[in-house]
């Protein structure tokens, strides 16, 4: 049974990893590159697998796998965050990698795209257990990471406190201090304002620019979020004070719905750590029902694979805003487009995230910190910016927000690999 579970999660994995690369290819392909490069972008150019042995608290040792995926370095060092989770995968965590280089291009950041994961379930660890797989991850992939390398940051299930760990471990095994080497820190260790709610934030604007286009104004608006967890409800939180009607939410064990707009405050006020509120009501609606819920924007901030063919001809939102990585599939998006909706793809709308773990990077190769009103407004600067460029490309190459997402985000990478005579 377990063993059919992992297969079709394999499989299922596998999906995504093949997705994202149809999807390069057509955008490669529309850009005019030749056959190399898709070559060279549509695996990572690295991918180490390691396994770490850990002294669990009731005396054992359990063996942990973990992955480090590097998928193109042509621009700068990789970038990206490090998952802790049952159902990590090495292709995931390739797939995790690309949308990453994407991402970097879209907000024209200096990297590459890069990913972590550990096959682990977090909560059900002890807070020794998690800090020795923390530290004993960080000297497993010692070797091929660092500040001008390849910088990791927080991800699903992981949070600062973890990045403080793999910072302290990177730096004594430096014997220098290197808080450049990861981001998402605590702000005392080199952190940056606005790093927590960033990717919220990002979203925010995005769905903001969004609803310009589509005549929608967002007092008034009825958004559903799809996940409480750190995107989800910060988002809820910026909706609700926006003056937004938030009428669903959900976490991994259900959703919540009300007509007339949830009380934000108490459901962030009794939220744990891991986004997890529904288990407290007894009226609860699946998170099937709550996509498809009639609203004016919809937000799956959870997991991959939520929107697929299967349910894409039931959505009623007018605008899907990706916050989540990979929750619509390929086949999805089209039909999503046929219909007219519009989807701001995760490559973009969550490309938050990524931009303040880049100016944590350099207030951290420079020694001097900004004030949270600077953070916010570079972010703003930053992803109007690369909206307009996406929104723009999708209007002048008449395709759908994803593959105009995409074409921005590869161009860089390309060019740079071509500049390097790679390819
Ligand atoms: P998180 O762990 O803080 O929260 C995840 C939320 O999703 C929780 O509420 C959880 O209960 C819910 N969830 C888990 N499994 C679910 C399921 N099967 N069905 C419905 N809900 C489920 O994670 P996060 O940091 O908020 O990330 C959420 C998504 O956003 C992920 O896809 C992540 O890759 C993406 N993302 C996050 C950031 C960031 O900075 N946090 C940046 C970019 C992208």
């Amino acid at each position: 049974m377990a063993g059919q579970e992992q297969n079709s999660e394999k499989e299922e994995n596998l999906n995504i990893l093949q997705s994202t690369q149809a999807v390069i290819k057509e955008a490669l392909d529309k850009l005019g590159y030749p056959e190399p490069v898709y070559e060279l972008l549509k695996e990572p150019i690295r991918v180490l697998t390691v396994r770490i042995p850990i002294r669990m608290d009731n005396g054992t040792v359990k063996v942990f796998t973990g992955y480090r995926a590097q998928h193109n370095d042509a621009v700068g060092p990789t970038k990206g965050g490090v998952r802790f989770h049952p159902d990590v995968t090495e292709d995931e965590v390739k797939a995790l990698s690309i949308w990453m280089s994407l991402k970097a291009g879209i907000v024209d950041l200096p990297y590459g795209g890069g990913k972590g994961g550990i096959v682990c379930d977090p909560r059900e660890m002890s807070f020794r257990e998690l800090e020795s797989l923390s530290r004993g991850y960080v000297r497993a992939i010692s070797q091929l990471v660092g500040p001008t390398k390849d910088i990791p940051a927080p991800d699903v299930f992981t949070n600062s406190q973890i990045m403080a760990w793999m910072m302290d471990e990177y730096s004594r095994i430096r014997e220098f201090d290197s808080p450049g080497f990861i981001t998402g820190k605590p702000l005392v260790l080199g952190g940056s304002h606005g790093r927590e709610s960033a990717t919220a934030k990002g979203v925010t604007i995005c769905i903001r620019e969004a609803a310009k286009t589509k005549g929608i104004e967002i007092e008034g608006a009825r958004v559903v979020i799809q996940g409480f967890g750190n995107a989800g409800s910060y988002l809820a939180k910026f909706m609700h004070d926006a003056g937004a009607k938030v009428i669903g939410i959900s976490d991994a064990y259900g959703a919540l719905h009300n007509p007339e707009g949830l009380d934000i405050d108490y459901l962030l006020d009794r939220r744990d750590s891991f986004g997890t509120v529904t288990k407290l009501f007894k009226n609860t609606i699946t998170n099937q029902e709550l996509l498809q819920l009639d609203c004016d924007i919809l937000v799956p901030a959870a997991i991959e694979n939520q929107i697929t063919k299967e349910n894409a001809h039931k959505i009623k939102a007018k605008i899907v805003v990706e916050a989540a990585n990979g929750p619509t599939t390929w086949e999805a998006t089209k039909i999503l487009t046929e219909r007219g909706i519009l989807i701001v793809p995760d490559v973009l709308a969550s490309a938050g995230g990524v931009t303040v773990s880049y100016f944590e990077w350099v207030q951290n190769n420079q020694g001097y910190y900004w004030s949270e009103e600077e953070v916010n407004s570079k972010l703003e600067e930053v992803l109007v910016k690369a909206f307009d460029n996406v929104y723009r490309t999708s209007r002048t190459r008449r395709v759908n927000m994803r593959l105009a997402a995409y074409m921005v985000g590869v161009r860089k990478m390309a060019e740079a690999s071509r500049f390097r005579g790679w390819v």
